[in-house]
């Protein structure tokens, strides 16, 4: 079944107001291309500036606190996310599951608790390069699926970010087959752990989404999208992606 498309820009720990002008630009490709979605996640400070600037632009936060309130020093709840005008919520980001140690587990309850309050979690899922040359990539993203997909998860309220450790940030990417070979088998899995839904979640690819390889990535079967780092921290990178996976 061919899904319509999400092309998501997380900006990390980048980005200031003089920044959100490059919003503009982003929002008038969203609005040309009228057959998918597009969405910047900014940082926390910069998602309610971004909403009001750019209403028609979906934007997301880039991490979601599994309580609803209470003593968490530092953290942001999914409701206020929606309140700060977000739609959308990343969880299980490569870079928290390393730098914060964030369990299969705790991502699970971060996707349920943003989908409980209204936002789509972007979930993601890869392997290291040591995983991958040891032969265990797709097992160990079968593992990821299985501990953190949330079972409520919808097509509408979920959707899984292929991103493989090694290609994030560092220029590479996995061949077209191995990228199809995976998008397969998280697509097989989501079907077995979401009965109906499954076949209507998308799968994103991340890592190293360039203009020069949106189109080729977004053509690969199974491939519902993007989730692009380094490359949507300007509208001349980013717009072009998003024309890329439109052409696709
Ligand atoms: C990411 O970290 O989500 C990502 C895909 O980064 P980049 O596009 O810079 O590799």
């Amino acid at each position: 079944m061919a899904l319509r498309k999400l092309v998501a820009g997380n900006w990390k720990m980048n980005g200031s107001q003089a920044a959100l002008a490059e919003l503009d630009a982003i929002l008038a490709a969203a609005d040309a291309h009228t057959t998918l979605d597009v969405a910047i996640c900014p940082p926390f400070t910069l998602i309610a500036p971004a909403a009001a600037r750019v209403p028609g632009l979906a934007i997301g936060a880039q991490d979601v606190h599994m309580a609803q309130k209470g003593a968490h020093t530092g953290c942001v709840s999914a409701a206020m996310l929606v309140e700060a005008g977000a739609s959308l919520a990343i969880v299980g980001h490569s870079e928290r599951r390393a730098d914060n140690h964030e369990t299969d587990a705790e991502v699970q309850a971060k996707a349920s608790a943003a989908i409980a309050a209204g936002l789509t979690a972007i979930l993601c899922v890869g392997e290291t390069e040591a995983e991958r040359d040891a032969g265990h990539a797709l097992a160990v993203v079968a593992g990821q699926l299985d501990g953190s997909v949330p079972r409520e998860g919808t097509g509408d309220t979920l959707v899984i970010a292929y991103e493989p450790v090694w290609a994030i940030g560092t220029g590479r990417t996995p061949s077209v087959a191995d990228v199809a070979e995976m998008h397969a088998a998280i697509r097989a899995k989501l079907d077995q752990l979401l009965d109906d839904e499954g076949p209507k979640v998308r799968i994103l690819y991340g890592g190293s989404v360039k203009p020069e390889n949106a189109a080729e990535l977004m053509a690969v079967a199974e491939v519902d999208g993007a989730l692009v780092g380094g490359a949507s921290l300007t509208a001349a990178q980013f717009v072009p992606i998003i024309a890329g996976a439109a052409a696709a």
